[in-house]
């Protein structure tokens, strides 16, 4: 008996072996594309219900094997599982594609989209039958053959593209390495990065000290090195990868990239990529993206170039450095950072005891929201170290179960995320609640010290949480549209605005307290948590801005005119830049998020989820931090509506007009 295949509620991880995952796959399939044929052959005419309807609530068991699995593989997986995943993975892309180049299965949705206005719909099911028909149109359903062709062409070419770009940043990144023999020249660096850099010297049998250009290597050395020369040698490195006119310069990867996307996008009938894209989110449209990111900048700039001077002044008395470059930034900025805050995670460690974080989160969720978290044990986990709570609402009614997995171990990926094992959805008359988990890396307690967490990690744990209640308090009919499916522009608006809590004094006295002592945490120290947490917000916002509008210079516009990848990127950069421009290097050879991940046209999301959270908490910051009425409002017109409406509509009902940057600007210091 394969415990995949039989009924169950919550995931019956005692039973299930590896070797359950595979055949519960393959007999789901069958049964989901079974489910399929059913609609295609249904001989009544298409009808919201029998086609619709009957799509979404298709391969359910599909789904939930596939949850489990996946969240196994990222949580706690093996050889074994990886294995099987990369089996899976194929056949799973497969069956997806042949659901979106169904002809038949299109036609049906197709006719009912045709009638959309004369079906008397809920908001809820025009959005469903939207979203359901935007899946086939934005895959090319409605394209001529010949066109078909084309698009299908342009999509393997584009996946192998961004294969290449890749690769040649990888390469680039791994070829790269700064020898060390002396060790003055590891001056200023702290005893564990030194300790790092002799021991990645002695795993490839060198002497002294090596530094390369992947993150846990390249960050410490330009924040802490004195010796500038080296800085500028390792900056100009990491500044032009795939930019040295050889086998792994990606110059002509993004001029293609940008071409084909946006032959794609014309194909598809939009005027650009970034029109494609933006189609599905909350900010809609290109011209919404390059007015938010200009009126950011024209109001943050003045900040950043204060700051900037500041921060050159201070390097001229440090050090006599008389012109800043990019090389010097983070070097100079931690130095007058220590100088301003001398505030070092120890000093505040002892008053974050990870219980306490937890039921301080749990009793910012009852306070806000009605919700009462209770640990149980007749929940089974796939590891030991798996807490699991039933959740209730204050009146007793069940909302959801709630996994949460807070160490890292052999077996989870690092990071912390929020995911769910079940979604929740209304069929039948039944509201189905749903199953939501936390997974995240804090350090483990020791047999003389409990686990304490950095304030980074209280604000991951609040930010997770955030997550969780998107799933956990969501109230929809349809499973696609519920919680955290969300445009993506708007998924972080509820974990986001949850961190506001844990730098507000009334939050922070339910749980901020010492460990020892039981001492509630000095507010002087929260004050110089958030200054520092907003410390060089401007030149920090500067930077995001950038790469925002690179972005959109790449995807907003026809690009056949580009040529020369560096004079476009200068261009796109001249209204950013603080620091002199270095020929040498280029951002869009290596901006990965871009032009290989699924960033393009999305990279302004960063800013905007913190406009978004940042306005939010401006109403409860106004009314009081555990207001019940703006938490309801909140509840009932975000945290339960998913992705059932536009986020501009469901952001306005909460907020009574739409998001302004005002909010941000004045959190970040940067309202003068
Ligand atoms: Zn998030």
């Amino acid at each position: 008996m394969n415990p995949l295949l039989s009924p169950f509620d919550t995931a019956p991880f005692s039973q299930i072996k590896n070797e359950h995952f595979k055949p519960a796959f393959l007999q789901a399939m069958e049964e989901a594309r079974a489910e399929i044929d059913r609609i295609t052959e249904n001989k009544e005419a298409p009808s919201f219900a029998n086609t619709i309807e009957a799509l979404e609530f298709s391969g359910q068991q599909l789904d939930r094997i596939s949850s489990i699995f996946f969240n196994l593989n990222s949580a706690e997986t093996n050889e074994e599982i990886q294995k099987i995943a990369q089996e899976i993975s194929p056949l799973l892309s497969e069956f997806s594609n042949d659901i979106t180049l169904n002809e038949a299965l299109f036609e049906r949705i197709k006719t009912v989209y045709g009638q959309r206005d004369s079906l008397d719909l809920t908001v809820e099911q025009q959005t469903l039958l939207d979203k359901k028909y935007k899946s086939f149109s934005r895959n090319g359903a409605n394209l001529s053959d010949d066109k078909k062709k084309r698009l299908r062409e342009i999509d393997a070419e584009l996946s192998q593209l961004k294969l290449k770009f890749g690769e040649n940043v990888l390469a680039e990144t791994n070829t790269y390495e700064m020898h060390l023999t002396d060790e003055n020249d590891l001056d200023g660096l702290p005893e564990g990065e030194k300790e790092a850099a002799a021991q990645l010297a002695q795993s490839k049998g060198k002497e002294g000290w090596l530094v390369t250009l992947d993150y846990p290597s390249y960050i410490p050395f330009m924040k802490y090195a004195k010796n500038r020369e080296l800085r500028k040698t390792l900056a100009l490195a990491f500044g032009s990868k795939a930019f040295h006119g050889d086998e792994h310069d990606n110059q002509e990867n993004v001029l293609k990239i940008a071409q084909l996307r946006y032959e794609r996008a014309n194909l598809l009938g939009y005027k650009t990529h970034a029109h494609f894209v933006l189609e599905e989110r909350m900010a809609e449209t290109p011209e919404k993206v390059h007015e938010f990111l200009n009126e950011l900048l024209v109001k943050a700039k003045p900040a950043a170039e204060k700051e900037f001077t500041e921060l050159e002044t201070f390097a001229k008395e440090l050090d006599a450095i008389d012109r800043l470059e990019k090389w010097d930034g983070s070097y100079y900025s931690e130095k007058l950072k220590q100088k301003r805050f001398n505030l070092d995670d120890e000093k505040l460690k002892p008053y974050f005891k990870l219980e306490n974080v937890i039921d301080g989160v749990f009793k910012v969720a009852e306070k806000l929201f009605d919700l009462k978290f209770q640990e149980v044990s007749d929940i089974e986990k796939y590891h030991d170290e798996v807490k699991t709570y039933k959740v209730y609402d204050t009146s007793g009614n069940f909302i959801s179960i709630f996994y949460a997995d807070f160490h890292p171990r052999k077996g989870k990926r690092g990071g912390a995320w929020m995911t769910s094992y079940k979604p929740q959805y209304r069929l039948n008359g039944e509201n189905v609640r749903p199953h939501i988990s936390n997974v995240c890396n804090f350090t483990r307690s020791t047999p003389s010290k409990p686990s304490l967490l950095t304030f980074n990690e209280v604000t991951t744990l609040f930010h997770e949480f955030g997550h969780g209640l998107h799933g956990m308090l969501a109230d929809t009919t349809y499973p696609s549209l519920s919680g955290t499916s969300v445009f993506w522009d708007f998924v972080e608006l509820p974990s986001q605005v949850m961190e506001n809590w844990c730098y507000e004094k009334e939050a922070l006295e339910l749980f901020a307290k010492h460990y020892d002592t039981g001492e509630v945490i000095p507010m002087e120290l929260v004050q110089k948590i958030k200054e520092s947490a907003t410390f060089q917000e401007g030149m920090q916002t500067l930077r995001q801005l950038s790469f925002g509008l690179l972005d959109m210079s790449w995807h907003g516009v026809d690009p056949s005119g580009i040529t020369d990848v560096k004079q476009h990127e200068s261009e796109a950069f001249k209204d950013t830049n603080l620091y002199p421009d270095t020929p040498e290097t280029c951002m869009s050879t290596a901006f990965s998020h871009i032009f290989q991940g699924g960033y393009s046209s999305g990279y302004y999301s960063y800013k905007w989820a913190e406009v978004l959270d940042a306005d939010a908490f401006a109403l409860f910051k106004e009314k009081g931090i555990f207001n019940k009425e703006i938490a309801t409002k909140f509840k009932d017109n975000v945290l339960s509506k998913g992705g059932t409406e536009s986020p501009m509509v469901l952001y306005k009902r909460f907020r009574g007009a739409e998001p302004k940057v005002e909010a941000l600007l004045e959190r970040a210091g940067l309202l003068e």
